[in-house]
């Protein structure tokens, strides 16, 4: 495909469109196709370009903001088919929200590329294997008791030395799949705590009660990073919270969401929002960016739903990235540092939190409140590390370049830790630090505060 990559050509349009051959007939439906008014938003003026972390990977015109907003444009207006030539740029697209941030016009690119989701897998046959990948995904990782099922044997192929003997042979690399090899790549070391959620149901403040918060476990993180939700625990007790952890509460929907499954989606949302429901609470709170986000969003999310319009956004108000929650409500317990010398802190702004939440200074004032901690920026730090939800696995290629990148820039900082605030990059940027062969520590911004609670020291 022969189009400009200028940021400012004035032939796009054409170049595109000349250049895209009809493959197939599919086109979007009739139900809510990406709005005209926000696609005309867009001035083609490249700003969002070089944040763009598809098109710095890829690097065509098609694979960035502007060129899918054309993209979108054509098959609205019927020039360009949904062939799968075409759906791939959709797909290459990591839904890092980047573009919203740069963007001089504001252009809605979150809605944009949320409603074209929606289409591409309503319209878009995707082939066999995908499919399959596809449906298993969405069949296990929102259910974590279905995810526990397929840990077993996960379990006993880390412990008896299999996964090390595989990967040191090479074998996997030979024979599997990318797809699946890209999966057993980020797979963290199982415990048995992966297997049973064993938080109760109501775990008192310590000392004077401030707040009475809910918490939202996750339904990846409580069964791949349960050390994450123990320690979010232990801070937010230590600093006068009640916290409530609803027992059927399940996947918040964020994984389908960002994958254009909508009735999924919607089923998930409103299950959350019934699980906390009444329990009287004064603040919902999440320590993953990607769920954070997609919460916040439910009041978007089931606006057509004439059941569920006022109870998401009353559902949504209430939730809080739990760093934003500290930060607003101030911390109480005592801090204590983490080593005797100064340690030197990369905070690592997930993509849902910084250009989705908007959430970048809240956890560094967190941690600078932690004695002896400086922190230091990495470059291209707003660029994601290609996790995105199951990007990873979906789009491996890219996902590794750019996790490659992303690893290599937060390590040049010479940080002692990386703290890292969502599941997905936790297991992007451990699996990268392996490959590169990197001795630094990553941990979640709570488990650090929850070891400066607790007077612990890092080594
Ligand atoms: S999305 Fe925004 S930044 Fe990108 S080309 Fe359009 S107007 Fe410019
Ligand atoms: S969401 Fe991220 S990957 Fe997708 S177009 Fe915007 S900047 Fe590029």
């Amino acid at each position: 495909m022969q189009v400009s990559d200028q940021p400012n050509s004035n032939n796009l349009v054409p170049n595109l469109l000349t250049s895209l051959t009809p493959i197939g007939s599919e086109t979007f439906d009739s139900k809510n196709p990406p709005s005209p008014e926000l696609i005309d938003a867009c001035v083609h003026c490249g700003f969002c370009l070089s944040t763009c972390p598809s098109y710095r990977i890829i690097g065509k015109e098609t694979d960035s903001p502007r060129g899918r907003i054309y993209l979108m444009d054509g098959i609205n207006e019927g020039d360009i088919p949904l062939s799968p030539a075409i759906a791939q740029h959709f797909d290459t697209c990591l839904g890092c929200l980047a573009c919203v941030t740069t963007c001089p016009s504001g252009v809605q690119y979150d809605q944009l590329i949320e409603a074209t989701r929606a289409q591409v897998e309503r319209n878009h046959p995707r082939s066999l294997p995908e499919k399959l990948l596809r449906q298993f995904i969405f069949a296990t990782f929102p259910y974590p008791n279905r995810l526990r099922v397929l840990l077993a044997p996960l379990l006993a192929y880390q412990k008896l030395g299999l996964q090390k003997l595989l990967r040191s042979t090479g074998w996997l690399e030979k024979f599997l799949p990318q797809q699946l090899k890209a999966m057993e790549s980020v797979l963290p070391d199982l415990t048995p705590e992966s297997f049973k959620d064993q938080l109760p149901e109501v775990i008192p403040a310590k000392g004077e009660k401030r707040y009475r918060v809910g918490m939202i476990l996750g339904c990846v993180q409580r069964v791949f990073l349960p050390e994450v939700n123990n320690a979010t625990v232990r801070v937010l007790t230590a600093n006068g919270c009640e916290v409530v952890i609803p027992k059927l509460q399940g996947c918040c929907g964020a994984l389908t969401h960002h994958q254009g499954q909508e009735a999924q989606t919607l089923e998930l949302a409103k299950q959350t929002i019934d699980t906390f429901a009444h329990l009287n609470l004064d603040a919902v709170l999440i320590n993953a960016s990607g769920c954070g986000h997609t919460l916040k969003e439910y009041g978007h999310i089931l606006k057509d739903d004439r059941q569920y319009a006022a109870k998401a956004k009353e559902f949504s108000s209430k939730v809080k990235d739990v760093q934003e929650f500290l930060d607003h409500v101030g911390l109480t317990a005592k801090l204590s540092p983490l080593q005797d010398q100064p340690l030197a802190i990369a905070y690592q702004d997930a993509c849902h939190m910084l250009h989705g939440q908007k959430i970048s200074l809240e956890p560094r004032r967190l941690l600078r409140q932690i004695p002896n901690v400086q922190l230091r920026e990495s470059i291209d730090a707003s660029l994601c590390c290609g996790s995105a939800g199951i990007y990873n696995i979906l789009q491996p290629e890219v996902g590794h370049e750019l996790g490659e990148m992303k690893v290599t820039n937060l390590t040049d900082t010479g940080a002692e830790v990386i703290a890292s605030a969502n599941v997905g990059c936790i297991t992007q940027i451990r699996k990268h630090l392996k490959l590169q062969n990197k001795n630094v520590l990553l941990m979640h911004p709570m488990q650090l505060l929850d070891y400066s609670i607790q007077g612990k020291k890092l080594n």
